[in-house]
């Protein structure tokens, strides 16, 4: 940790309580798919497999290499590839990874490659669109996929799937019903075909908070995981995973009249302390939170983002706050304050903390 002051802090604790907080809302039965995509949520996927690998069922990544990175880390779980590409097919089975088939063309370039291997019940993924109308073969698809499927024996379906588009708002729940009844319907007539039942999973974090009927034999669970239930009271059941912290570079002292930053953007109404900050929009802090929209901790204490953030640095105002060079700095430790960023960017945390750059070192607390 020394050479780097700036740290994500990613606490176990938090990321394990978050997990059982939401087994101990599911049947003992349904399964659970941890999913770790975009580095889980801008943590680390490797490290989030690894403290929660021995309670999930399944892992979710987005694009095959996640979940190349997860099998060379030795996770042996098995991993779901929510959006594989054909490109990718033969790495996908080199390593393991079992692909989420959605249309006719990866479908049929998927079963060409199963077939010449040959590989034997090879574990594939079947997903439906039930109205988010993002992914997934349509209901009409259904006679032509278990037709397909029938005459071969290299794959075996081991879980149909759709995904929700609005599990987490209220005034959607009538389109989330008629998704989730889609969806049951669309897999009784699979059942009835195929000649064996794949496990079946529709529900994300929210799904599982305002749709727990719903559950099938897995759920999948991403921003819950790492802290944020989508509606407050369920959040404030879930504890924070994600810190950021630095430290004070240097502190100026500006006299009235003078500026701060580019564009002279602050501009000192009294003498004013502004501490230099080492995070800036290259790290995902967003320019939106500049001029006094964003804050960070120091000290006990919220410091607001005066003028521009800069691309490596952001200025804070200290003028009030007992502190010098060198003291730490809390960019954000607590869902509440990345929410607030959220909406100061006008976006929801799943994108604050996805945006957070690689260039920041990431600490596991254990
Ligand atoms: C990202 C994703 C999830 C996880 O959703 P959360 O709202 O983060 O729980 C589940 N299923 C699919 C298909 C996804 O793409």
């Amino acid at each position: 940790m020394n050479n780097h002051v700036t740290v994500l802090e990613i606490d176990a604790n938090a990321v394990l309580h978050n997990l059982s907080y939401f087994k101990q809302k599911l049947q003992p039965t349904t399964k659970i798919l941890a999913v770790v995509k975009a580095f889980g949520y801008g943590s680390e996927a490797i490290e989030i497999a690894k403290i929660v690998k021995d309670h999930v069922d399944y892992f979710a990544v987005a694009y095959s290499q996640e979940g190349i990175a997860l099998r060379e880390a030795g996770i042996d779980t098995p991993i779901l590839v929510l959006h594989p590409q054909i490109p990718n097919i033969e790495a996908i089975v080199k390593y393991r990874l079992e692909p989420n088939l959605y249309n006719f063309k990866i479908f049929e370039a998927f079963l060409n490659y199963a077939n010449n291997v040959p590989l034997m019940n090879y574990p594939i993924h079947i997903k439906f669109n039930t109205g988010l109308n993002r992914l997934g073969f349509w209901h009409s698809d259904v006679p032509n996929i278990i037709s397909t499927l029938k005459k071969s024996n290299n794959v075996i379906v081991q879980s149909i799937f759709s995904h929700l588009a609005a599990s987490e708002d209220p005034n959607e729940q009538e389109f989330t019903i008629n998704q989730i009844n889609n969806f049951a319907y669309i897999v009784k007539q699979i059942y009835q075909h195929l000649g064996y039942e794949p496990m079946l999973h529709i529900l994300n974090t929210s799904g599982v908070i305002n749709y727990p009927k719903a559950q099938f034999d897995m759920v999948r669970i991403g921003i819950g995981l790492y802290g944020f239930g989508n509606d407050p009271k369920e959040t404030a059941n879930l504890k924070n995973t994600h810190s950021l912290k630095t430290i004070i570079s240097q502190i100026h002292i500006v006299q009235p009249g003078e500026t701060v930053g580019y564009n002279r953007a602050f501009v000192a109404s009294r003498p004013t302390r502004s501490a230099t900050i080492p995070v800036g929009h290259a790290d995902g802090i967003s320019r939106k939170l500049g001029n006094k929209d964003g804050f960070v901790i120091i000290n006990n204490q919220p410091a607001p983002i005066i003028g521009n953030v800069c691309m490596d640095m952001l200025m804070v105002d200290v003028t009030t706050i007992d502190c010098k060079e060198g003291d730490e700095v809390i960019v954000f430790n607590h869902q509440q304050h990345i929410e607030y960023m959220a909406h100061k960017c006008e976006t929801i945390p799943y994108e604050i903390l996805t945006a957070l750059s690689q260039r920041i070192k990431r600490f596991v607390k254990r």
